[in-house]
């Protein structure tokens, strides 16, 4: 039996503080989730090969701080699920068989149809030295620009806007300014769940320095809004007003640093009358955000008064199809007040993925080259002689929806999909899926043995995982970090440079892709971000010159460093552009002219609603790894829907109740969850779900492929859809010690518990004797031997009711609860916790089939905190019975909370709940 979580998680907690222990070897990596970076201290017991996982203390990103998702890092490493050798056509094969495989089909397409005809569609997943072989091959030597990544769906709005506005995408900023900063203003970033690291140290910085306000600017009331002293609800699509309206209002007010805009930038007066003539009044913001001018008024006194002001922007602002001017709008502020690049103040775009900004350093956008340079001349030249091909990419390649548009439509004939999942996470997905059914050869790389993209592959590529790969990796700093191996490949895994590599070479190209380690690769791509880049000309912002000459040593203890490093030795770059020395051909940053643009798919009589997409605290994009932790499968497992009570109330609805989602694109099947957290009219679902995990779980299928004209970003804060009913013959759950195949049922989620499996199951048409025999057949010639079974039945086939338990001996196997009606179906929580063993089952059995505790039996109820498995049951115990007042009183009481600290929005939710109440 493996230990109680708890138990695991205290040891993680200590991990941070306690000094390795004997027969303990610690390696430093970083983490494999968002773009915040952190460090960790992986400590690997040389005697049991077990692996607990704690924050860097030394790493600047997080200081030894880890979110949830960090802190279960040690629990997703299993072999299980893992792609451990290379199939053809679903048989393994050698190595050598699949490269030649792969390698003989991408060129027998290029020699047909032309290198335009194959394409790579890479990942924020990928390390830099893997992205780098993967840009050099598509763009150096097989010509075509047709390499786009999943990049593209979350910061390439951030690039094309700070190309515009600075010649080069460069973040200005650095983390630490976040504690310098008296003003900090969050556009579209529910930084709480999304960047947990970053969103406590805006939490410390606020306990630090009582003065300093923070303004969340977000349609949803999110949890990021616990630290808010202004929420700024602006109807979805609105914030070009509310910006265009803020360098207005900085102008008539004489906020403006004309200093900063005489001497380092062009475009003012264009972007102000532009800005003037789009917003208006305040009166006319107020009214198209959907807010009170008093709020508009509060937000722009403070950002006009406040010189240290930082707006960090993300999601809400990028997947949107006017994304690019979004951001500009946004560094238009900073520009016209100077504050940019200097501590506490500036524009900063939050990434998504580990290293999505090493993606853009080596050109993994269609629409870059590499090392930030560009398809014109004077780069393409560079690149070409660096590389020394002939065979250079004439122009930018396909970018992510338009790709499989073309896969789709058959001019893209081969397709290599690396360490991403686009049938299930591009916008259109179901066209996607379809596309990729028809392509000619789809090659799928990753680490997992089965996706929703890869059960189209035709050859499967096993890759290395992060426990097992070495490299760098970029996050939203520009800090480069180092990730380090600490595990053997698993199977016959290899690292995706490798794979790359070998690909490259059996295609023909050897002598650029003779390399043999990370190490060679990441010299090769310093050497070429340095090349015609010299340091007293500063001709482009992206400069590892102090990099190119690392020994393999040096390079496998680099310690984490903001780029440019201009020269060896440097200590790296915390800021840029205080004084100007922008990378546009004069030198100065540009205003860009921004007018708000008319919403492409509005909602509409038969898709009422607007659709929100996005992350939920404790997991990660597509669950492929965060969902075989089973403490973080307990916050939120199921997929759901956040509605307004007016909209459930009018749709005749009821919170809990499944829902049919529809939009032009697709459809699925989501719960409700009645909040007003969300506007009337709006809707909140998050993006994880696949196929793989839930039979009508994938939101993306609704998405809308519109995207941004200049970044070619898709909207995926913005589909409209149509909410109805699914009325269900009977739905319930099942929870089960062994894994169960539900296929033939309607509506399925698969829950992976501590002990046990959780089936959330629905079904318009089954009988209630088909779900029995269904259930009973698997549990009956289950692996394990069934001997000395017995069940426990209680059906009413009137209101559709079944209640299931099967026992072997004295120990439980199995329990379903299925009815007409959701609402009255018993608490999922409680009977959940008699897998993990209890003391005597003969207690419980004879009401088990009642679902309710019997009384003196504990039931922690919905789990609010992660790290300790806390429950809300405890929780409101704890307060009620101790009187408790604050968030750290919970804390002290029950450990809630005093882990990663996510859940301190929830604790405090909580407190005010009973607060009212009391009251
Ligand atoms: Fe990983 Fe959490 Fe840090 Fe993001 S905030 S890098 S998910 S530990």
């Amino acid at each position: 039996m493996t230990e109680p979580i708890l138990t695991q998680a205290i040891q993680l907690k200590d991990a941070k503080t306690l000094p390795p222990m004997t027969g303990t070897k610690v390696i430093k990596s970083t983490c494999a989730y968002c773009g915040v970076g952190c460090g960790l201290n992986i400590h690997v017991s040389e005697q049991t090969d077990k692996i607990k996982v704690s924050g860097d203390p030394d790493h600047p990103a997080n200081y030894g701080k880890l979110c949830s998702k960090g802190s279960a890092l040690s629990e997703t490493i299993s072999l299980e699920g893992r792609l451990l050798e290379p199939e053809v056509n679903n048989e393994a094969v050698s190595w050598s068989t699949a490269i030649t495989e792969t390698a003989k089909g991408f060129k027998k397409i290029i020699e047909e149809h032309g290198p335009d005809a194959v394409a790579f569609y890479a990942s924020g997943q990928l390390l830099t030295e893997d992205y780098y072989v993967a840009n050099k091959l598509m763009k150096g030597f097989i010509g075509s620009g047709n390499i786009d990544t999943n990049s593209r769906l979350c910061m390439s709005s951030s690039v094309a806007g700070h190309k515009r506005a600075f010649g080069s995408d460069t973040v200005p900023n650095c983390y630490d300014d976040l504690d310098h900063a008296e003003l900090i203003v969050l556009i579209g970033a529910n930084s709480a769940w999304c960047h947990p690291v970053l969103f406590q140290r805006m939490q410390r910085a606020k306990e630090n320095n009582p003065a300093l306000k923070v303004v969340v600017i977000d349609p949803r009331k999110t949890n990021t809004c616990d630290i808010a002293d202004l929420h700024l609800a602006l109807n979805s699509g609105t914030d070009l007003s509310l910006f265009n309206g803020l360098l207005s209002h900085l102008a008539e007010h004489e906020k403006l640093d004309k200093d900063y805009i005489d001497s380092y930038t062009e475009g003012f007066e264009e972007a102000i009358a532009a800005a003037r003539k789009d917003a208006g009044s305040i009166e006319t913001v107020a009214s198209q955000c959907g807010i009170s001018t008093e709020d508009i008024e509060t937000f722009y006194n403070w950002f006009a008064n406040t010189d240290k002001s930082m707006s960090l922007y993300s999601q809400g602002i990028n997947q949107s199809s006017s994304g690019t001017d979004k951001v500009n709008a946004i560094i238009n502020t900073h520009l016209a007040t100077g504050r940019i690049g200097k501590l506490g103040s500036g524009p900063f775009s939050l990434t998504g993925q580990p290293n999505a900004m090493g993606g853009r350093e080596v050109g993994g956008l269609a629409n870059q080259l590499a090392a930030h340079m560009s398809f014109g001349e004077c780069d393409m030249d560079i690149v070409s002689e660096f590389w020394n091909t002939k065979h250079l990419a004439a122009k930018p390649g396909l970018t992510a929806v338009q790709l499989f548009d073309a896969v789709a439509a058959g001019t893209v004939k081969a397709v290599w999909v690396m360490a991403t999942n686009p049938a299930s996470s591009l916008p259109n997905a179901d066209k996607v899926k379809q596309a990729m059914e028809q392509c000619d050869l789809v090659v799928v790389s990753d680490c997992v043995a089965k996706t929703d993209t890869l059960d189209l592959a035709h050859i499967k590529l096993p890759a290395a995982g992060w426990s097992e790969k070495d490299g760098t990796v970029t996050n939203s700093e520009r800090r480069i970090s180092k990730q380090n191996a600490f595990r053997p490949l698993a199977g016959k895994a290899k690292p995706d440079w490798w794979i790359i590599c070998e690909v490259a070479k059996a295609m023909g190209f050897d002598e650029g892709f003779d390399f043999t380690s990370p190490a060679d690769i990441f010299r090769e791509h310093a050497a070429l971000s340095a090349f015609k880049n010299s340091s007293s000309q500063k001709l482009r912002d992206f400069n590892l010159n102090g990099l190119k000459d690392l020994s393999d040593q040096e390079y496998n203890e680099l310690k984490p460093i903001q780029w440019p490093i201009v020269n060896k030795g440097d200590i790296g770059t915390s800021r840029l552009f205080a004084k100007g020395n922008f990378f546009t051909p004069s030198r100065k940053g540009q205003f860009i002219s921004v007018t708000s643009n008319a919403v492409a798919n509005r909602p509409c009589e038969a898709y009422p609603f607007s659709l929100n997409t996005g992350r939920i605290r404790d997991q990660w994009h597509s669950m492929t790894r965060t969902a075989l932790s089973p403490r973080l499968n307990l916050h939120k497992p199921e997929p759901f829907v956040q509605l307004h009570p007016d909209d459930v109330a009018s749709l005749k609805l009821n919170n809990a109740e499944l829902v049919s989602l529809s939009s032009k694109w697709g459809s699925m099947l989501a719960r409700i969850e009645e909040t007003k957290d969300v506007k009337p009219g709006a809707c909140f679902v998050p993006m994880h779900w696949t196929a793989q995990l839930s039979s009508k779980g994938r939101v993306c299928a609704l998405v809308n492929p519109n995207t941004d004209p200049v970044s070619f970003q898709p909207e995926s804060k913005h589909t409209p859809i149509n909410i109805r009913a699914y009325k269900p013959k009977w739905q319930g759950f099942i929870l089960s010690k062994t894994k169960l195949n539900l296929n033939q049922l309607e509506y399925t989620v698969d829950i992976l518990g501590e002990h046990y499996w959780r089936y959330e199951i629905a079904d318009k048409e089954m009988s209630l004797e088909t779900l029995k025999e269904t259930i009973k057949e698997q549990i009956e010639v289950a692996p394990l031997e069934r001997a000395n079974i017995s069940w426990q039945e209680h059906q009413d086939t009137a209101v559709e009711l079944l209640r299931l338990a099967c026992y072997q001996n004295e120990e439980l196997l199995f329990v379903a609860m299925v009815q007409k009606n959701a609402a009255s179906l018993p608490e999922r929580v409680w009977l959940s916790s008699l897998f993990s063993g209890i003391d005597d089952l003969s207690k419980i059995r004879p009401t088990l089939l009642s679902g309710k505790p019997p009384i003196g039996i504990a039931n922690i109820g919905k789990q609010i905190c992660a790290c300790f498995n806390v429950g809300e049951n405890t929780i409101r115990d704890c307060i009620s019975k101790k009187n408790l007042q604050t968030a750290s009183d919970i804390g002290k009481a029950c450990k809630a909370g005093t882990n990663c600290g996510a859940c301190v929005p929830e604790l405090n939710a909580i407190l005010a709940e009973n607060k009212a109440v009391l009251i």
